[in-house]
């Protein structure tokens, strides 16, 4: 199975690549998780990233696709993947297309997570707060200053591929508001699973 989870920062796309981790057994692949190693390893890829991850903007495609495009081919995800925070812009989906295209593979489907975006800020301090007392390191952008930076590329880069998943016959739309077990519930129906 390959599967996009498209939705803004903080709508809950972590918490369900992990159920669906558990579930399917297929790796996700989270492009945001792939950049803060880079960072953390300070390998050029990180060095370049991390003050455009810092300030809550979008890291260049031509970077993002190489990352993906690599990590695709390693033997865990030949059967399968849960993308996670990618693609983030139209070029990005167009490039994944090339590349699905060359292994002659198709995408099973990609859910969309609706979500209020009034709600998401509240979401990402709790989430914060949350990650604090458990004692882990909270994320740099997890403040709500650059989360409003995160949550404005979003609407004006990624909400076009709604549009154009759409137009492919491949979104299903799921209700990022409820609760996390009703939105489990509601991808394993939209995928059949
Ligand atoms: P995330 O963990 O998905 O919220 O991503 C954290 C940050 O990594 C984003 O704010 C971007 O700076 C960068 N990033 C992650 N995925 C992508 C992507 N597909 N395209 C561009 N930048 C990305």
């Amino acid at each position: 199975m390959r599967l996009i989870l498209l939705g803004p920062p903080g709508a809950g796309k972590g918490t369900q690549a992990a159920r669906l981790v558990e579930r399917l057994g297929i790796p996700q692949l989270s492009t945001g998780d792939m950049l803060r190693a880079a960072v953390e390893a300070r390998t050029p890829v990180g060095l370049q990233a991390k003050e455009i991850m810092d300030r809550g903007s979008l890291v260049p495609d031509e970077v993002v696709v190489a990352i993906v495009a690599a990590r695709i081919e390693e033997p865990d995800a030949r059967k399968g993947f849960i993308l996670d925070g990618f693609p983030r812009t139209v070029g990005q989906a167009e490039a994944l297309d090339r590349m699905l295209a060359e292994k002659f593979i198709q995408l099973d489907a990609v859910i969309e997570f609706r979500v209020d975006e009034n709600i998401l800020v509240d979401r990402i301090v709790r989430r914060a707060k949350e990650t604090e007392e458990r004692g882990e390191p909270v994320r740099r952008d997890d403040n709500p200053e650059v989360f409003r930076t995160r949550v404005e590329a979003y609407r004006q880069q990624t909400a076009p591929l709604v549009d154009y998943y759409s137009r492919k016959g491949q979104l299903r739309s799921v209700d990022g508001m409820a609760p996390i077990d009703e939105v489990t519930e509601a991808i394993r129906t939209a995928i059949g699973a």
